[in-house]
């Protein structure tokens, strides 16, 4: 995306704001870009939709092109759509035991993730698991699940020839309440396709279990089909997230996005390969520079705006240097440290600090008095400000009263602006090996 995106982003003028023209133009190749990243085709147009009534008319950071600005607001989008209420990685498991229903198509990773996921319960949250493989249709499917417990130190319910699913449901539940488990796993048959006789097997274990959370397994790679699958499963099961395998593919994972934006299910976790460890919580700032193939151009643009800000402060350090600090550089200070966390943060920050701060000390100086200080140079005219030497008796006494406070408040406040004019001169004067340079760095 990044190349085809310059290309015609070098095309497009720097403004001010980002104007309907540069908004669709970029988005023609957005969207160009969801539909090679498998996401589906009105999801991708509805999305492009959305952030076109979002991106137009807003400011363009300096030092970016309009374009990239685009990808960035596309980017913001598609993690806040990606975005869920709850914590992916939390599952409804109270009141134990509490059953886990793991459902979706023949190979889509449904046995090897109910072993990741397990083996994650057990290991972060401290659970008792016992898994049960209801797959009665491969004969070596229930045999695959054993070998992992054994490999990952999870119980599996005991084979039993001849059951059906339903049976081993109602089984493994038993023997979850009486072996005291606080979680089982019911890994369900798979087919290569959706068919009745699936989702009929399905919706019955679903009855008998009444699991907390019914979790659809995805190949993240199969795209499109993806969408038809979890609409399928959430129709007539009723699921309650997703996870998204072979994430570790060459996969954009745009069926994250399809997935998400048809079902409104979260997704929850992603397998990124065949070891047991290789299961992650879902993160949507991940996926999303994934689908969009532009994470570099992301960082670029949240650069661009630190950068600026970087700017800024150089610029008034060079001024503080040349002994030029009015009372407007004081009040912006002021509010400075009021961000940075008050004085400690501050001083911590500054050259000289050391020193600076005694001195700060002696004209009274805590974090309270920081607002109080802001609204008495917000009570001087703006030539007062420029020069507070033109200050006279009648005029501190307004200014004073105006912010509410005493005129000795406003005499600290002006000396404490003469001796950080003066310290800022000096520091200045040290020269080019100075302190001051060296800590702008
Ligand atoms: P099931 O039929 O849905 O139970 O699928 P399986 O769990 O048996 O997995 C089918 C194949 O996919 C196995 O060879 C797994 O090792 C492999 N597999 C599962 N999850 C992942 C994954 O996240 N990444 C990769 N690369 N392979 C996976
Ligand atoms: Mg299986």
């Amino acid at each position: 995306l990044s190349e085809r995106l310059s290309g015609v982003f070098d095309r497009l003028t720097k403004q001010g704001a980002l104007s309907e023209d540069d908004v669709k133009t970029a988005l023609r190749e957005v969207r160009v870009a969801l539909l090679e990243a498998d996401v589906s085709l009105p999801v991708a147009r509805d999305f492009v939709k959305a952030v076109q009534d979002k991106a137009t008319g807003q400011a363009v950071t300096k030092s970016v092109t309009p374009g990239q600005q685009v990808v960035k607001i596309v980017h913001d989008e598609l993690v806040h759509v990606l975005t869920g209420d709850e914590d992916p990685g939390k599952l409804k498991i109270d009141n134990p035991p509490a059953p886990i229903l793991m459902v979706g198509l023949q190979g889509s990773g449904k046995t090897t993730t109910t072993a990741k996921l397990a083996k994650r319960l057990k290991e972060r949250d401290g659970k008792r698991v016992l898994m049960a493989s209801l797959d009665v249709n491969r004969p070596a499917a229930m045999e695959q699940l054993q070998i992992l417990g054994v490999q990952i130190g999870v119980d599996t319910l005991p084979i039993v020839k001849g059951e059906d699913p339903v049976q081993i449901a109602k089984r493994a539940k038993t023997q979850a309440s009486l072996g005291g488990y606080d979680v089982y796993m019911l890994d369900t048959a798979g087919r290569l396709h959706i068919d009745e006789e699936l989702i009929a097997q399905a919706a019955a274990v679903r009855d008998v279990a009444n699991p907390r959370e019914t979790l659809l397994v995805v190949d993240g790679l199969t795209g499109q089909d993806a969408v038809n699958v979890a609409t399928e499963f959430d129709d007539k099961i009723g699921v309650t997230g997703v996870v998204l395998t072979r994430m570790d593919g060459d996969g954009r994972g745009g069926a994250a996005l399809s997935m998400r934006a048809v079902t409104g299910k979260p997704i929850r976790f992603v397998g990124l390969g065949e070891k047991m460890d290789a299961l992650e919580t879902f993160e949507p700032e991940r996926i999303s520079g994934r689908i969009l193939g532009m994470g570099d151009i992301v960082a670029l643009v949240e650069k661009a705006q630190e950068t600026l800000e970087v700017e800024q402060a150089e610029r008034m350090m060079r001024r503080f240097t040349k002994g030029q600090f009015n009372m407007n550089d004081l009040k912006s200070q002021l509010e400075q440290m009021m961000k940075m966390g008050g004085m400690e943060g501050m001083m911590s920050m500054m050259p000289g600090a050391a020193k600076m701060s005694k001195q700060m000390d002696g004209a009274g100086i805590d974090d309270k008095m920081l607002t109080r200080q802001v609204a008495l140079i917000q009570s001087m005219t703006k030539k007062e400000r420029a020069n507070p030497a033109l200050l006279q008796a009648s005029r501190k006494k307004r200014i004073a009263r105006g912010a509410g406070m005493e005129v000795s408040d406003l005499n600290k406040l002006l000396k404490m602006h003469r001796q950080m004019a003066d310290m800022m001169k000096k520091m200045g004067k040290m020269g080019k090996g100075g302190m001051l340079k060296q800590a702008m760095k």
